[in-house]
């Protein structure tokens, strides 16, 4: 495993992180103030600056991207379905235009969370089915801008509201299913928040293998946890093992960025460059 103690080279910030306290391009100075190298922006906080600025901020600030978040929500009664296809095809267009290395997927739960104005529903089965179908009409597309897509398995505390796809294997059965030549268009974003208590994650990454990791984030699961959503540790203040899951990432040869990603209404609170300064100095230790 990496040693991590020395530099923070391989910390990726998710600016969702930090999304209360500056708009991207103010992310990005700080970023640089602090020498991080790599973000993954969120499609609402690029729409807000647009997308030509976005990019060329990106650039100038010689910004690595771990990946773009996100696409998906896959899950919709028949009236949205066509929004749900464009609006993912305009995720892959964006990234395309960042030059990200992924977009993180968030697969969808039930319609009527998923696609709010869909009609409700409580059947888990055709989520499940609707993600899969998604997820290869997506492909098809993304696969023509060579944009690789990482399905991300949530918690299952998420299930109904925001991903039917609540384990690494259910991810991987679906890649497997859907790009079954491991063409690398296809993987999983491991995020130690949703998969650590997984009893058979160790078994999984072996199977995901160095093609199929494309992205790993990182942050704590705290006890209690006060909000579902966004009461997200800072590393080191919960009960993650971190470096067991990272060991396992790397000894199949990851070798890419650990990105923060934080949605905690606490760390909201507190200003930028503390923030940062307590993501970089986490890194080093418990990372
Ligand atoms: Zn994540």
């Amino acid at each position: 495993m990496r040693d991590f103690s020395a530099d923070h080279r391989w910390l990726s910030l998710n600016t969702a992180t930090v999304r209360k306290q500056g708009s991207l391009l103010e992310i990005i100075e700080a970023c640089a103030r602090h020498g991080i190298r790599a973000i993954d922006p969120w499609r609402d906080q690029v729409a807000a600056v647009g997308i030509d600025r976005a990019a060329r901020a990106i650039r100038d600030a010689g910004l690595d991207l771990t990946g773009y978040c996100r696409g998906g929500m896959f899950v919709a009664d028949s009236a949205l379905r066509t929004e749900v296809r464009d609006d993912n095809r305009r995720a892959v267009d964006e990234a395309k235009a960042l030059g990200t290395s992924c977009i993180v997927l968030v697969a969808g739960g039930l319609p009527q969370f998923s696609r709010p104005g869909s009609a409700p529903s409580k059947n888990i089965e055709m989520a499940w089915s609707q993600v899969h179908d998604g997820i290869a009409e997506m492909l098809e597309y993304a696969r023509a801008a060579n944009m690789p897509l990482a399905i991300e398995p949530l918690h299952p505390a998420y299930a109904a509201d925001r991903a039917c796809v609540n384990t690494t294997k259910q991810a991987l059965d679906l890649c497997d299913a859907i790009d079954p030549a491991r063409s690398g268009m296809l993987g999983v974003a491991l995020d130690v928040y949703h998969i650590w208590w997984d009893p058979d994650v160790m078994a999984q990454i072996p199977r995901a293998g160095k093609d199929r990791i494309l992205a790993f984030h990182v942050c704590d699961w705290l006890v209690p946890t006060r909000d579902m959503l966004n009461d997200r540790g800072m590393m080191g203040d919960g009960v993650i093992d971190i470096k067991r899951v990272r060991a396992a990432v790397e000894a199949q040869g990851y070798a890419g960025y650990s990105e923060i990603e934080i949605f905690s209404n606490d760390w909201w609170g507190r200003s930028m460059d503390e923030v940062l300064r307590t993501c970089i100095e986490r890194h080093k230790t418990v990372v």
